[in-house]
């Protein structure tokens, strides 16, 4: 089984830096349609600033590793995805407490750390057109796949598709939290740029844990 280190997460951070940089256009007119245009400058940002401090991330333990994180995030990302992931990030840091590496299991409760801190942060629940709808999938998939013994390699190509599949179901939900409810129609038809966002780094994630 794959067994993470600080190492192999700051690669990740590196990948997903990457994917999101290169999608800038698309995820600005995903908020602009339906927000106030800036997700992608708030998370690039923070990704960005996460990229500069990748020397000195690689040194700590996961935990101090999830900590520096979330604090970054909170702090660079701002707007209501920068405290959400600020959130995310340290609850999942308290999982990691005295632990080397991040293996199968341990993963799914980081991601599941995640979304347990996000829907409590952000009073929210699944079905609500946000970031949620990519995450909550994902660990539902996640839980399934573990309790069955799903192979790792089945098991993340799975989480993966159940990421992506939950980003695309938000075009059809109206929203309950997030700016699109200031819209008459409450974004519909609208796919959440948060929900998309979170679907490319669980993507991205996912692929680290492959190779
Ligand atoms: P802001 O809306 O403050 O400009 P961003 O544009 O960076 O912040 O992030 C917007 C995204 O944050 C939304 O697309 C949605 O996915 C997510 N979001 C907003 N409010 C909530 C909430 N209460 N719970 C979960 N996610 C939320
Ligand atoms: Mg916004
Ligand atoms: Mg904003």
């Amino acid at each position: 089984g794959f067994e993470l280190t600080s190492k192999d997460y700051v690669e990740y951070l590196k990948k997903a830096y990457v994917k999101i940089h290169e999608s800038g256009d698309y995820i600005t007119e995903l908020d602009a349609a339906t927000g106030d245009g800036d997700h992608w400058a708030n998370i690039n940002s923070g990704f960005g600033k996460l990229n500069e401090l990748a020397d000195s991330l690689e040194t700590m333990n996961l935990f101090e590793l999830f900590k520096q994180i979330g604090k970054t995030m909170m702090s660079v990302i701002g707007g209501s995805s920068g405290v959400l992931y600020g959130s995310a990030y340290l609850a999942a840091a308290k999982t990691l407490k005295d632990k080397e590496t991040i293996d199968n299991e341990g993963l799914c409760g980081v991601l599941a750390a995640m979304l347990d801190a996000i829907m409590s942060r952000g009073n929210a629940q699944p079905g609500w057109k946000t970031m949620i709808d990519s995450l909550h999938p994902a660990v539902e998939c996640y839980k399934a796949c573990i309790a069955d013994g799903v192979s790792e390699a089945e098991t993340v190509e799975k989480v993966k598709q159940a990421a992506i599949d939950g980003a695309e179901s938000t075009k059809a939900m109206e929203a309950v939290r997030g700016r699109a409810t200031y819209q008459t129609d409450k974004g519909v038809g609208h796919l959440d740029p948060g929900a998309v966002t979170m679907s490319y780094q669980i993507e991205t994630l996912m692929d680290c844990v492959k190779e």
